[in-house]
């Protein structure tokens, strides 16, 4: 009878868990091999002034490229690194490398405005973050005020007390900070005001909402609840012209979304900036 028992448990893990558990392994696996052979790459995606058009900054996002050149995108893999521990390190490749590329369009005169990285929670309580995010700006020669960090509601709301501390601590040194997500988490308004922020980010579930007067009704309040805490917003997941022509009568300040572009490659971005930089020297020319 016991026999038949541990057959059927064995069963039931075969059935169910094994096949997840086989392929968080691969994972976890792939990622120690992807950072040991430098698999991981930043991709980066445009920020535009939704009244001049103009490029503001881009968020850095982690891609992983297999060596046959295929693309997993981070929401497969970052929750898995999230519980590994893994998270850690990838997070520090990616801001390195974020830097890395951003100083060099600055110096080549292609860029002068803020590169946004991702911050997960468990990286947010480090306790040496600051001397990290020191160390990387300071090898990859970066000025701070050119960087701005992203954090979610969830980790700022585990310890609202400790975030803002962490948060003063970051911006004393010109780092910016924006809030990702808003919305999707469970962050009070007693506490949005108190929190250091310079940035709200209106998640694109709420943008994709915007075809019903109930959803553009919503993001009308969350722009108006950004500007009265004297907070710069962002709308994530902007894909339709329509969705760009309400969010400027709302008086949205900042759109990222694949109506502009999708995240590129390194060497695609440069390309990008370069075409922006013309298009500007042209618009120049035409008003002398
Ligand atoms: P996020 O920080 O909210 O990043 C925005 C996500 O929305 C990105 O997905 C971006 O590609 C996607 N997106 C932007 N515009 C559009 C659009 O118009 N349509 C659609 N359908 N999607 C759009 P991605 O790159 O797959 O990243 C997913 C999430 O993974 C990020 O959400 C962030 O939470 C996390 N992530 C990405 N890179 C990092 C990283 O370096 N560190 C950490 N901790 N998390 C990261
Ligand atoms: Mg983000
Ligand atoms: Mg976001
Ligand atoms: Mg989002």
């Amino acid at each position: 009878h016991a026999k038949s028992e541990g057959a059927n448990r064995y069963l039931f893990f075969n059935d169910s868990m094994n096949k997840q558990a086989v392929k968080r392994l691969q994972l976890e696996n792939l990622m120690r091999h992807g950072l040991k052979e430098d698999y991981f790459s930043v991709y980066y995606q445009p920020k535009m002034d939704i009244v001049s058009g103009q490029l503001v900054g881009m968020e850095a996002l982690v891609r992983f490229i297999t060596p046959k050149g295929g693309v997993i995108s981070p929401a497969s893999f970052i929750p898995i690194a999230e519980e590994t521990g893994q998270i850690i390190e990838i997070g520090e490749v990616v801001l390195y490398k974020a830097c890395l590329a951003v100083k060099n369009w600055i110096n080549q005169g292609l860029f002068h405005g803020r590169v946004a990285v991702n911050l997960s929670s468990s990286q947010f309580s480090l306790p040496f973050l600051c001397d990290l995010i020191d160390d990387v700006l300071q090898q990859t020669e970066l000025p701070s005020y050119h960087l701005e960090l992203e954090i979610t509601e969830g980790t700022v709301m585990q310890s609202p007390p400790k975030a803002i501390e962490v948060m003063k601590k970051l911006r004393a040194r010109g780092i910016h900070l924006a809030m990702d997500d808003f919305g999707t988490g469970y962050s009070s308004l007693a506490y949005l005001k108190q929190f250091p922020l310079n940035t709200l980010k209106i998640d694109k579930a709420f943008i994709d909402d915007m075809n019903t007067a109930r959803g553009r009704n919503m993001v009308d309040t969350i722009v108006t609840l950004a500007h009265n805490l004297s907070l710069n917003v962002v709308a994530e997941g902007v894909e339709q012209e329509t969705q760009l022509a309400i969010l400027r009568k709302l008086r949205c300040d900042v759109i990222q979304g694949y109506y502009y572009s999708k995240p590129l490659s390194e060497e695609d971005f440069s390309k990008f900036l370069q075409e922006q930089k013309l298009k500007h020297a042209k618009l120049t020319a035409v008003s002398v």
